[in-house]
């Protein structure tokens, strides 16, 4: 079995034990973060059963999702540019990087154009860092009105990515944070918002203690980057 064979499997029993030991009974996702592998490495983790992988830019996504096999769904994971959003709509079957209402807006559109049903995650800046994209928390509350008026897509949760290598104390504080808000979104809009994507290869154990229903694993599957 090959290095990335093994670490995928691997990682599917660590994440599957770490929702175990908090007692969660939902399953988790895996997303195999394949963003910067080559091809080769990418069919090996799909020979080892991986069906879930994630791309950061369309430029990568487009010949990946070309070449290999049509059963894998696709997660984008990077900042959508307006003038990806239809290759993106074809391609993916998740986006978790809506950091607009006029981003979900548009894919709206272009889903119904299309005839395709992304699910779709609104990207949230939780603790309000100047490098990166997202809503604030305060927009994604308010956000809640622009949902309502989508009529293809379904927004299925929030997604976010804590500070890198940051103390135990600010990850909780972030990914505590996004299921407060999810939570708060659902009471103020009477929505249902389930999937909470959060947790890298640093960081996953504490993401699921803290709620995470999808986990997206890159080095520490494929290597180093
Ligand atoms: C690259 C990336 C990941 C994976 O990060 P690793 O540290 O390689 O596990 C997860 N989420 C997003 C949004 C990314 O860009």
């Amino acid at each position: 079995m090959s290095n990335v064979a093994e670490s995928y499997r691997r990682h599917l029993e660590l994440v599957a034990a770490a929702a175990a030991a908090c007692g969660r009974s939902g399953r988790v996702r895996l997303v195999a973060v394949s963003k910067t592998f080559p091809e080769p490495l990418l069919r090996e983790a799909y020979a080892a059963g991986a069906r879930e992988l994630g791309e950061s830019r369309m430029q990568e996504l487009v010949p990946k999702a070309a070449a290999l096999p049509p059963d894998i769904a696709w997660h984008l994971i990077g900042h959508l540019q307006a003038n990806k959003v239809r290759p993106a709509v074809k391609l993916a079957a998740w986006i978790h990087s809506v950091d607009s209402v006029e981003l979900l807006q548009r894919i709206d559109r272009i889903a119904g154009e299309e005839g395709r049903h992304p699910q779709v995650l609104l990207e949230v800046n939780v603790l309000g860092e100047a490098s990166k994209f997202g809503l604030t928390p305060e927009q994604a509350l308010a956000a809640g009105e622009a949902f309502a008026g989508c009529s293809h897509l379904r927004v299925a949760g929030l997604m976010t990515m804590a500070p890198y290598e940051a103390p135990e104390a600010v990850l909780r504080q972030c990914f505590g944070g996004l299921r407060r808000l999810r939570d708060a979104m659902e009471a103020r809009w009477g929505v249902s918002l389930p999937e909470l994507s959060m947790g890298m290869s640093g960081d996953f154990g504490i993401a699921i203690e803290e709620g995470a229903t999808i986990v997206r694993i890159g080095t520490a599957i494929f290597g180093g980057r």
